[in-house]
């Protein structure tokens, strides 16, 4: 027999929306997968699955929050998609400033508000507050910002939902001390450090998953960049890789490691032979 109760976990669980799944809205932050490319991303996947698993325990307060920050393609976006994919909570919204350009002040409030309370409606819901400093309309010239959804968004970000009902907030920045500034830092549960690569074997980690080197290509890059000091994101690494891929196989070390110098992601120092 169909009861209230089926309908309701219906409801929840099989309805999907008209305007795409929750999945849907994630694929596209997630097209191009994550890399495993070492202990940072690791250890940050493992840290969100305890925030995922606090927000969803039963006698949790109902209510966490995460920010996920770091330097700029570092991968911020698509790691905070995958922790709201992994949560695998029923409703997820994502509050991109990109869907809010050209928004008033107001306009922009009342849509974020919005999307909280229809979050507010569901048992277990995520939202994803992606790049809260575009958000905020935050500018460093200035610098300037826009302090109505500064304030919205603080409210939102303590407010317990109803009874009953789970809230996991994903959000992403990278300009950390802005937030400090803000005295937003200290509204969230948790704080997710998103780090750029730092060594060569994370470097070749992601080649090796990328099909643009043959296996002598990547001893030879291999060699070259032992010892050096990287930094890049791995948004910018993976650019790099795209770009490489369209010049052909003979000189595609070498452009390979002139752009990653060019760019500032490898310093060979004395390295240099
Ligand atoms: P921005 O500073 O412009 O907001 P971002 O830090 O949000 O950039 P993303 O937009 O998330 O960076 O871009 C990261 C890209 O790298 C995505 O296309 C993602 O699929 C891919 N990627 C591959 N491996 C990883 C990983 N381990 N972590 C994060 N992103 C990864
Ligand atoms: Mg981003």
């Amino acid at each position: 027999m169909v009861e209230r109760g089926d309908f309701l976990h219906a409801l929840e669980n099989d309805i999907k929306p008209a305007f795409g799944t929750a999945a849907e809205a994630l694929e596209h932050f997630l097209s191009r997968g994550i890399i495993n490319w070492g202990n940072p991303v690791s250890s940050l996947l493992e840290d969100g699955q305890l925030y995922i698993q606090q927000a969803r325990a039963t006698e949790s307060s109902g209510l966490v929050s995460v920010l996920l920050e770091g330097p700029p393609n570092s991968g911020k976006t698509a790691l905070a998609a995958e922790l709201a994919k992994l949560s695998d909570f029923p409703f997820v919204k994502v509050c991109s400033p990109e869907d809010m350009v050209g928004f008033t002040e107001t306009s922009k409030c009342l849509q974020i508000r919005k999307y909280f309370d229809d979050a507010y409606r569901s048992s277990l819901s995520c939202i994803l507050v992606d790049n809260i400093e575009r958000l905020l309309d935050y500018g460093p010239i200035g610098p300037r910002y826009s302090n109505l959804t500064l304030q919205a968004l603080l409210v939102l970000l303590k407010k317990q939902p109803p009874k009953g009902r789970k809230l996991l907030i994903l959000c992403t920045s990278s300009r950390r001390q802005v937030l400090e500034d803000m005295e937003m830092l200290s509204a969230f549960t948790g704080v997710l450090h998103v780090p750029n690569l730092s060594q060569p074997e994370h470097v070749m980690a992601v080649l090796e998953e990328s099909d643009a080197f043959s296996k002598k290509d990547l001893q030879k890059i291999q060699h070259d960049i032992r010892g050096a000091r990287i930094f890049i994101g791995i948004k910018k690494l993976l650019a790099l890789i795209d770009m490489v891929k369209q010049t052909d196989e003979d000189s595609r070390v070498f452009k390979f490691l002139t752009k990653m110098q060019e760019e500032g992601g490898l310093d060979l120092g004395t390295n240099v032979q």
